[in-house]
């Protein structure tokens, strides 16, 4: 196990390792992404309480409210998926020539960045995100 996920919750860190490796085994170009808890996270889920993660504040890292290592699996898996949705909207690269290019278009017309993660993850890894009661992200399961 590398050492940097260690210091996150053993919950909250298999779920975690478990969808970083189905996103990297499909686009391996991904920056290698690791997890931690930060204390900005924890003051934005004060503020607003169905917020657990961000992207983009520390290099290479989803940062985390300590508040979800509270959460059932479903809403971990979905705000892990959620975060990749930032994280290929930054690095995605589409091969020119295939399906993804076009994909790649029509994401461009979705003007918010929070709806494009979540239609990145539906179009790019196939799994559909929805919000529950708390207005969290939950994964849909088929
Ligand atoms: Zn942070
Ligand atoms: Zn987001």
């Amino acid at each position: 196990m590398s050492t940097d996920v260690l210091l996150v919750n053993r919950k909250v860190r298999e779920v975690f390792l478990s969808i970083r490796k189905r996103v990297l085994d499909k686009y391996d170009y991904l920056p290698h992404t690791k997890v931690a808890y930060c204390f900005q996270a924890d003051m934005e889920h004060d503020k607003s309480a169905r917020q657990y993660a961000h992207w983009g504040h520390r290099k290479n890292t989803i940062c985390l409210a300590h508040d979800i290592d509270k959460l059932p699996e479903a809403n971990l898996r979905g705000i892990f998926l959620h975060e990749y949705g930032h994280v290929l909207d930054d690095h995605f690269e589409p091969e020119e020539g295939t399906d993804e290019e076009d994909m790649a278009d029509k994401l461009d017309d979705i003007a918010d960045g929070e709806d494009r993660a979540d239609e990145i993850v539906s179009v790019l890894l196939g799994v559909d995100i929805e919000y529950d009661d708390n207005d969290v992200q939950r994964e849909v399961t088929k």
